[in-house]
This record gives structure tokens, sequence and C-alpha cells, in this order.
């Protein structure tokens, strides 16, 4: 059941096939699998043992998955967080997971300078050692060759994913090997993966979607991961052409940039068998866009959660010709969805009520968080906050974040409706609505706009814009125009980030 003997299976079946590229090295699956375990050797020589966890901030590279190995061979438990936290939120993660031990990339590890040397963790980084900080290459070279097998069952637990905090704290979602292999199993079967499968890994492999679906995915069938440490729309481009990328997972404004890429035409992509993308929402008009851009039928998406694993539902390229928008109809491989309403019963087709997702890939549970595990898992379903409707042919429709919506005296605004419409003004590049406080609604809308021209010519011309598409209640009546809407490392605007924005705007005056 070790995730990491997945990797010494693929070393016995095919040695030399690729398993990694990062930027102009290769390595095999047998290279790759020898240096996991003399690493995994090293790491137990330094007391890392079963049900320990350790954290790898580490970008995309192959430095990730040699720890990300290791760790899994000793049964000790993975903590990958964002490369992209602050000193205080890696803090925050360390405290909270009592993690043994930071395995940290030497690009970033600079980062963390304020926290090395504090209790009793062990600091290792790739490259060189440095103060307080062991070094990954000398351990890799003091490994023993030998394999280390810790044998595992599927209860075990593998992993804790700290979400990204769009709604709070960030929570350590736990999985168990049971819970990983079931989302694994469900992608490579979807995207029909297998050993000659080429899969581009350009979001951070700190998230459930890129680590469980498509790393796992793809290690559990011996194909080739491309490693990249950032996404920009020309290394997208350009990688997927230069090694044939067959998978390729992205976030909606990953695909929205590239779409509006002036050279995307020079490129040729026709390797890619899917083109898939979710994590947030991208509207009906939007997927119709970057369709036509890419010039592509392969488009699918994904809709899902951490604390699912992500796996919810999905819309399949051929879905796509007809129900663009939409997140699917069915529930993905192992799992089961259901619309229900506040009382959990399922809400008949057109009506609004809350997505639930039961299934083998659910998380064990919130770490150290029985209280919030409860109150997100009941009777086996995942609540997951996400309100939609399905329409006649069963199709689910995103409608938004429960906590997104805006009550304004007493009537509900669903904010994607209205950032959808909005996105569509010639003038307008991305826009997020949030509710404000308002002394005799409770709240009302506030857009944040990124234009193309200054808002004071376009505020009226927005309203206009709007009230020709949807009723007058739901056209926000405050816009403050912004260089750039806060995103997090996977392309979900940090709405409580405006929330604030617009606080600090109202204390000023
Ligand atoms: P937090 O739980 O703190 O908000 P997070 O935003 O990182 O952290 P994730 O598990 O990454 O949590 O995000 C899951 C949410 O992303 C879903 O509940 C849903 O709102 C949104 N989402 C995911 N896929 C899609 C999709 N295909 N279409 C629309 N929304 C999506």
């Amino acid at each position: 059941m070790n995730i990491s003997e997945l990797l010494a299976r693929n070393a016995r079946k095919f040695p030399d096939k690729t398993a990694i590229i990062d930027g102009d090295i290769e390595l095999s699956y047998v290279e790759v699998d020898r240096t996991v375990n003399r690493l995994a050797s090293s790491l137990s020589r330094l007391g890392i043992c079963q049900g320990d966890k350790v954290i790898l901030y580490m970008p995309n590279t192959k430095e990730f998955a040699f720890a990300y190995f290791a760790v899994l061979r000793l049964g000790a438990i993975v903590v990958p967080v964002n490369a992209r936290l602050t000193a205080s939120e890696v803090q925050y993660i360390l405290h909270h997971s009592e993690a043994k031990a930071v395995i940290a990339h030497e690009w970033i590890c600079g980062q963390l300078a304020p926290l090395v040397g504090q209790g009793n963790v062990i600091w290792i980084k790739t490259g060189e050692a440095a103060d307080g900080w062991a070094s990954m290459a000398d351990l890799i070279a003091a490994g023993a060759p030998d394999p280390i097998v810790c044998p595992l069952n599927e209860e075990d637990e593998a992993t804790i994913l700290y979400t990204s905090g769009t709604t709070g704290k960030p929570k350590g979602v736990l999985f168990t090997y049971r819970n990983i292999f079931a989302v694994a199993t469900m992608m490579v079967i979807e995207t029909k993966m297998d050993r000659h499968s080429r899969i581009l890994h350009m979001m951070p492999l700190s998230h459930s979607a890129p680590l469980h679906l498509f790393f796992v995915g793809g290690t559990y069938v011996g194909a080739t991961h491309v490693l990249a440490p950032a996404f920009s729309p020309e290394a997208l481009l350009q990688l997927v052409e230069q090694h044939e990328i067959t998978h390729f997972f992205g976030a909606p404004v990953a695909y929205l940039l590239t779409a509006k890429h002036p050279r995307l035409h020079d490129y040729n992509l026709s390797s890619i068998r899917y083109w898939t993308y979710g994590g947030a929402p991208l509207s009906r008009d939007e997927v119709l866009f970057v369709a036509s851009q890419f010039r592509t039928d392969r488009l699918m998406c994904l809709y899902g959660l951490t604390e699912a694993g992500p796996n919810g539902t999905y819309l399949s390229p051929e879905e796509h010709a007809t129900k663009a928008g939409s997140v699917g109809k069915y529930a993905a491989l192992h799992c089961e969805v259901k619309i229900v309403d506040d009382q959990g019963k399922e809400v008949r087709p057109g009506e609004i009520g809350e997505i639930v997702l039961r299934g083998e890939s659910v998380m064990k549970g919130y770490y150290k968080d029985e209280e919030k595990t409860k109150e997100t898992i009941k009777d086996g379903w995942v609540y997951t906050g996400d309100l939609a409707r399905r329409d006649e042919d069963g199709y689910i429709w995103v409608v938004d974040r429960k906590k997104d919506i805006i009550i304004s005296g007493g009537v509900n605004i669903y904010p994607k409706e209205v950032e959808d419409v909005l996105r569509t003004h010639p003038d307008i590049i991305d826009v997020a609505i949030v509710g404000v406080p308002h002394p005799e609604w409770g709240e009302t809308a506030k857009a944040f706009v990124v234009a193309a021209k200054p808002l004071e010519n376009l505020v009226e011309d927005c309203k206009r814009f709007l009230k020709e598409k949807i009723a007058d209640y739901k056209i926000p009546r405050l816009y403050e125009q912004i260089e750039e809407l806060p995103r997090n490392a996977t392309g979900k605007v940090l709405k409580q980030v405006l929330r604030g924005k617009h606080d600090e705007t109202a204390a000023r005056r």
C-alpha cells in the first residue's frame, strides 16, 4: 500500500523509462528509486520514523520528488506546503503539525531563516549545508543503497495538506493511503493515463489535485513527470511542445492568461490529450473563449475540494460541446454527489442547494480538529460549502461558495453570476465582487475591477452594461479599481483580502 512502492515497482518493471524531467535533467525510474533509497536511509538514521511528520517546502523540482518518496518510504507523513508561504505561515504549520523535520529547497530556504534552530526540528536543504541546515545532497551521498520497505496498510496516514486558508486559518487535511489511491486511480482511468503519458506539473505539488491526481496517478502507471517550478504562459507553451505533453492540469487563471498570449499559435500543442482545469470557477463564456483560443476540444473540468481528496465531479471533453461551464453530471469514480437543502434532503432540478460528496477519497479528518471535522463530514458526506443547481439534464452548475453570498436587504446575491457578466465587458480585465457592510441593508455589493481605462468613466458604463443583462438588485453599487486581484497560489481570488481592503479604505475616510 506504500505509494513509494509504486516507484520501486516501476524501477523493476521498466528501469530505463524516464520518470522525471527537471530542466535539462532527465532521470529514469531506477535512478530516482536509488536516490530515494539513499535519502530514506539517511533520514531514518536522523531519527525519522513511521508516523513522524516532515514538511516539504519546495517548488516542483526533482528534489521534491526525492523527498516525497523518501519520507513515505519510512512510513512517515508528508506535509507539503506551498513554496510561496512566508516564514510565519510555515511556522503556524510547523507548530500545528508538530513536524520533526523540514526539507526546503535552496532557492527559497532563506525565507525560513527566522525559524531555523527553533525547537527540536531537523532542518535539511537542497544543495550545500549551511548554518543550521543539513545538506540533502550529503544525505543522499551518505545513505545506504538498500531498499527500505515500511509495510503499511490502507488506513495508515500518508499526507497532511494544509488548505490555503481562503476560509480562515489553514486546516490540516489528513489523508490515508486508501484516500490517495482512490483519487489517483480515478484520474488514471478518467484521463486514460498510461506509461506513455507525459504529465506537465506547473501547479504547486503542495495541493491535492496536482499531487494526488497527477503526480501519484502518473506514478501509478509509470508516466513521465515534467516538473516546472513556476507557471508562465510562455513556459507552459514551450514545455508542452518540447516534451510532447499529454496531460496538463491548471487553474482557470492559467488558461485565461495563456489564451491571451500573443504567441499561442506559434506552438505545436497537438500532443495534448487532456487540458484539465479546476480549483476555481470558469464561466461558460470563459471556457468557450479558452477552447477557441487553444483550438482544442480536449478541455476537461475537474470539480472538487481538498477535503474530498479532491475527488468530486468532472465534465469530460465530449460533454464540453453542450455543457461548457457546468462541472459535470456524475461523480468521479469512487465518489458520490448530491445537492441538498439545509436539512440534507436532495433538492429538485433547478433549485439551489449545497454540493455534498461521499466516497473513498474523503479525508480522514482535519488534523487535531475533531469539531471542525464533525461540522464538515456528516454521515460520511463532505459538506463542500459550494452552492449549485442541476439543469434539466442533470448537469451541475456551481452558483457560488456559500460564504461569498451577499445578503443585501434580505435578498441573496450570488457574486459569481454578476462577475461572469461583468467579465464580458470589453474594458474589464478581471473582477471580484464582495459584500461590504451597509447601514440599512446589512450588506451591499462592491466590485473590485481591473480595467483597461480609468474607473471614473467606467462606473456608469458598468451599471448600464449590467442593467441590460441582470436584475437591478444584483448590480453592485460600489466600485473600486485595483491593479490586480489578490490570488492564492492556485489562482483563487482572496476575497477576505478584498473585504479587508474595503475596511481600510472606509476607515481612512
Ligand atoms: P479553503 O478551504 O481554506 O477555502 P482552498 O480554497 O485552498 O482552501 P480548495 O480545496 O483548494 O480549498 O478549494 C476547493 C474549492 O474550490 C471548492 O469548494 C470550490 O469552491 C472551488 N472549485 C474547485 N473546483 C472548481 C470548479 N471546477 N468549478 C468551480 N469551483 C471550483
